[in-house]
Order: structure tokens, then sequence, then C-alpha cells
């Protein structure tokens, strides 16, 4: 065996779609890799559900292929029996709810997704590899071994009995690839060489993300949407409602009979609202609703997610914060490098930090 093949494993904290590119470039490249996800899923905010036979994205609703590296990755590594084109345009919508056709710019280009969802992404890129994932593995903080260099991931789990942190690892680099104000907790709580903590702590600090809820409305009767139309965009941001979207414009999604739309609230109203409860919720959600899309019938069923870290809503990280750590094993990455919520973006991030690591590995 090489010295080589030797080394321990990279660790990646996060199976967004980020932290899986990080993990679909070094496992093509031949190098141990494994990620640890909190939850039991893959693709983090790109994620999908099922109820009544409709299947829905209740965070990401599309995505967009802007360049030669995703398209490479969608076209001609990953399968392309499952991609579908989102039909109907996007049309905004102002202050009072008035709906206009916009610029018409404003959601041009081929907007992409899965029949299966658009968190088949991630689980295309893991099978496609076979990429290691530990899932329900929630991430607590990193150690650094003073004397190996070698990094342990710390987590709370049960030994003898009790309630008791443990470590994992050893591992020859860590990547952390969650929402900005996460991996400050994180590294907060982390044991490693103290200048580094501290500039990638004053690094993260500014880093912040908007709150969203996404509301599902189902209705087992035709409901009036404008024609050709896909998605209603609140451009000036001055309504409680950022975004509607019929999902029957995606193929293969919703049966016949049935319709579904995804309801994205603004932040502020995310924000006033996080703690309500459900009645509080349905109500302002209705009354913000009703001004745009007066003639709705009643909802059959409503479904929810609260994200609290939605969508970055400051500046993007510089690209050099990634790599701060690298000369002790540790590396960032995620949409905090994007400054906005891009599935596409966070996904080459997480592609273009993987190349970075595996000529960091090779020593190249
Ligand atoms: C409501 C909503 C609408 C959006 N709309 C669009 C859209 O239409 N188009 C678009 O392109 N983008 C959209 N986005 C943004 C897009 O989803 C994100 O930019 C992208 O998915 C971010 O990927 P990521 O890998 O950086 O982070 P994430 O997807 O957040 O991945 C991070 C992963 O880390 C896990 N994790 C967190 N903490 C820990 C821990 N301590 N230990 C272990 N695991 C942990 C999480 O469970 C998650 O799976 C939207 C996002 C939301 C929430």
């Amino acid at each position: 065996m090489s010295s080589e093949e030797e080394l321990p494993p990279v660790a990646v904290i996060g199976a967004g779609v980020s932290g899986l590119g990080v993990a679909w470039e070094l496992t093509c490249a031949g190098h141990a890799v494994e990620v640890f996800e909190k939850s039991r899923g893959l693709s983090g905010r790109a994620a999908s559900r099922t109820k009544d036979g409709c299947r829905y994205d209740h965070g990401a609703n599309y995505f967009t292929i802007d360049s030669d590296e995703l398209q490479d990755l969608i076209f001609e590594s990953l399968p392309t029996e499952d991609l579908i084109k989102v039909k109907g345009d996007i049309a905004i919508f102002d202050a009072s709810g008035t709906i206009t056709p916009g610029d018409p710019a404003q959601g041009k280009g081929d907007k992409w997704n899965y029949r299966g969802g658009i968190n088949t992404i991630g689980k295309l890129m893991a099978e496609t590899v076979g990429l290691v994932v530990h899932h329900q593995s929630r991430i607590t903080g990193v150690r650094c071994d003073e004397e190996s260099g070698q990094w342990f991931l710390q987590s709370m789990g049960e030994h003898e009995g009790q309630e008791s942190l443990l470590e994992d690892g050893p591992f020859s680099q860590i990547v952390i690839s969650i929402p900005g104000p996460q991996a400050l907790t994180l590294i907060e709580s982390s044991e490693f060489d103290e200048d580094l903590q501290e500039q990638l702590i004053e690094a993260l600090e500014p880093v912040e993300y908007a709150s969203q809820f996404s509301f599902l409305l189902h209705f087992d009767q035709k409901i009036s949407f404008p024609e050709q139309t896909y998605a209603l965009l609140n451009i000036d941001r001055s309504h409680d409602i950022s975004w509607i979207s019929y999902e029957n414009g995606k193929a293969h999604r919703i049966p016949d009979g049935q319709h579904l739309l995804v309801v994205q609230m603004s932040p502020a109203w995310s924000l006033a609202n996080f703690d309500a409860d459900q009645e509080t919720l349905h109500s302002g959600l209705f009354a913000a609703l009703s001004t745009v899309l007066p003639d709705l019938p009643d909802p059959d069923w409503i479904d929810s997610q609260r994200w609290k870290f939605s969508l970055p809503q400051s500046e993007a990280l510089a690209p050099k914060v990634a790599s701060l750590g690298k000369s002790q094993g540790l590396w960032l990455t995620g949409d905090a490098f994007v400054g906005k919520g891009r599935l596409g973006g966070a996904l080459e991030k997480g592609l273009q930090l993987g190349r970075e690591l595996v000529s960091h590995i090779e020593g190249v």
C-alpha cells in the first residue's frame, strides 16, 4: 500500500449540493471521503416531499445550468432520464399584489428540475460514484490533534447508557459545508489552532441568512393561475409573499385533477412570524395571498416548512476564506460563498473546492 493510500479519509460536514460537490470530485479522483449529514436525506435545502401522490419542492424550486462544469455534470456525468424542464414564464407582482408580465428577461433561460423532486440531484450524485454518507450525524464541533495534525468530528450520542460527546476519526482534512451562521457556531465550539479559529470567526460573523416559510397548498379542483405562467415573483420585495409557483408546471409531479401551489413568504414576514402558531400563520398567509390571487378556493390541505437559514442576505464570502485553514487541513464551502441562494452556484463552489483539495492532497 502506498503512503498516499494510507492517508485517513477527508470528512465533509453537510450533504447539501456544495458538500456533495466536494465529495464528488474527491471520489472521482480516487480519494477516500466520508460525508456527515444531520438529516436522513441528501441535497439539503434542495428539498422535496410527497403527499397524496404529489411530489413537490419545499426549498429550492428549480435550478439553472449556467456554466460548462454544471452542464458536464448534469448532462454528461449524471443520468438524465429524470431531468425535466419547468414549463411557463415567471411574472412579477407589486406591493398591492398586481401582476404584470415584468421584465421579459426575468426568469428567462431554462429552468431545470427532476421528476422525482429537486433533491434527486444529490441522490444521483451519491449513487453514481458511490459516495459514503453517514446520515443522522449532527456534528457539534471539530478537533485537531496537536501532535498528529489529524482531525476528529464531535457529536452527541449514547455511550454506556449516557448522553456523551463522541468522536469520529481520524480524518486528514475537514470540509465544513453548512450555512454560514451554523458554520460559525460549529467553529466556535471546536478545538484547533486559536489564530485560525479567530480568523474564521471574524470572517463568518458578518454572514447573514434570511429565515423563510414555505407553504404548500393543495387543491382538488382547478385553480385560476395566470396563463403560460409558472411562477409569480415579488421583485420589489414589498409584499409579505416573495414567490408563488404552480407545481403542475413540473411534468410528472402532480396527478391529474390535483393542483399544488408553493408560496414562499418574505424574509420580513417570516422573521416576524417565526414562532407564531398555525392559526396565526395561516391567517397571515391567506390575507397576503388574497391580494395576489383573490379567486383561490380553500385548499384541502396545507403543508409547510420553516427554514431558519434560507438564503444568504450578506455579501458573498471572499474565496480566500474557503482555504484560510489550508495548511492545517480545514476548508469551507456552501452558498455563503455565492452570496445568494442558488443551487447551481453552491454546487459549483463545492466542485471547485473539491478540485482544489485534490491538488492539495496530491501535492500538485
Ligand atoms: C425556500 C428556499 C427557496 C429557494 N429557492 C431556490 C431556487 O428556486 N433556485 C435556486 O437555485 N436556489 C434556491 N434556493 C437556494 C438553494 O437551495 C441553496 O442555495 C443551496 O441548496 C445551498 O446548498 P448548500 O450545500 O450550500 O447548503 P445546504 O443545502 O443548506 O446543505 C447543508 C447541509 O448540511 C446539513 N447540516 C447542517 N448543519 C449540520 C451539522 N452540524 N452536522 C451535519 N450536517 C449538518 C444540513 O442538513 C444540509 O443538508 C432556495 C432555498 C430555500 C430555502
